[in-house]
């Protein structure tokens, strides 16, 4: 029988842990018609949490695996490491604070069985609370489609389903710096959605603070894509070159044309005029440079050239 690994990242949820397993997530499981492995990561808790996972038991799941990190290394590397540590055909991950509800996992398995290769989990517009956060995640999601990622779809979340041929290829990806969604999208494979509303806390405080989903924000930005250095490098370019018809045309006005325009052309002028020609060269010059570390940068995350997806080829020599 086939069988589904269920990820969950927690984090000093000492408070809410025990109710979101036997409230939300275990009755949701119980229904599911797959084996079902359930595989709990403490992202070093400094809480209780820790104990209440490995001291959790359950008939409706055949195996539950914890696995404690030995420090807090963030949400996203924990969901790295259950990943790894999945042996099911389609692996689920889900928040433990049950902002994302489990009842609507039968949704994710059904649109797997039709094929999808990713069922990602999207979440309804409005339902992020306060303005900030619903602005940020707007500017953020318009941001990354500015830089060319029109893959992201605004709103998904990591309730997603992936398939064993994707969970396989993720696994083999080594980049430290890791933004799950944005690798994901990077690997392809058939994507399908699921809408859902993101719900309230069970208890707790979301550990994800301002300045942390700032930082979050920028690294997708950077390592998903170079376009605020192209940006920086036309504008270069075009400062340099108006600059320069600026100055070309003040020259055939003055010495030319005899100053028809009674232009007032002096000493400063012609120095501001070529200090921003040499701006716009500079801009263009970081550019170059910046382009190489971005080069650089690809080739340390040591991506594989390209990723096969196994299903739809045929007739491939065996590994
Ligand atoms: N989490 C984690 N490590 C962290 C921070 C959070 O494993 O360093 C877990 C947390 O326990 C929860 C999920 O990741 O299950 C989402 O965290 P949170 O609710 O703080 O983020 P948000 O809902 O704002 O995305
Ligand atoms: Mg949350």
């Amino acid at each position: 029988m086939k069988m589904i690994s269920v990820v969950v990242p927690v984090y000093n949820e000492e408070k809410g842990i025990k109710n979101f397993l036997d409230k939300m997530l275990i009755p949701a499981l119980a229904k599911v018609k797959y084996k079902v492995e359930l595989i709990l990561v403490d992202d070093g808790s400094k809480d209780k949490t820790l104990e209440i996972l490995n001291s959790y038991e359950t008939k409706a799941v055949s195996t539950v695996k914890v696995i404690a990190l030995s420090r807090n290394f963030g949400k996203e590397v924990a969901l790295a490491a259950g990943l790894r540590e999945a042996e099911g055909d389609a692996v689920l991950t889900i928040d433990a604070d049950g902002q994302q509800p489990p009842e609507i996992i039968p949704k994710f398995i059904a649109k797997w069985e039709e094929g999808s290769d990713i069922v990602t989990g999207v979440r309804d517009q409005y339902t992020k609370h306060g303005l900030i956060p619903k602005l940020g995640s707007k500017l953020f999601y318009w941001m990354l489609h500015l830089m060319g990622n029109n893959s992201t779809v605004s709103g998904s979340t990591d309730f997603r389903l992936i398939d064993r041929a994707v969970v396989d290829e993720y696994n083999s990806l080594t980049e430290h710096n890791r933004i799950t969604r944005g690798l994901i999208d990077w690997l392809g494979f058939d994507v399908a959605y699921v809408e859902y509303t993101y719900g309230a806390r069970l208890a707790g405080k979301p550990s994800y603070n301002f300045s942390k989903l700032f930082h979050l924000a920028i690294d997708s930005f950077i390592s998903m894509s170079t376009t605020p250095l192209v940006i920086f490098g036309y504008l270069g370019a075009l400062i340099s070159v108006l600059s320069f018809i600026l100055g070309v045309f003040c020259i055939i006005n003055q010495y030319i044309l005899d100053d028809p325009l009674h232009l007032y052309w002096n000493g400063s002028v012609q120095m501001a005029i070529f200090i921003t020609f040499l701006v716009g060269l500079l801009m263009v010059s970081q550019y170059i440079t910046a382009l190489y570390i971005s080069h650089i940068h690809a080739e340390t995350q040591n991506r594989p050239l390209f990723v096969v997806n196994k299903k739809k080829s045929k007739n491939l020599k065996k590994k």
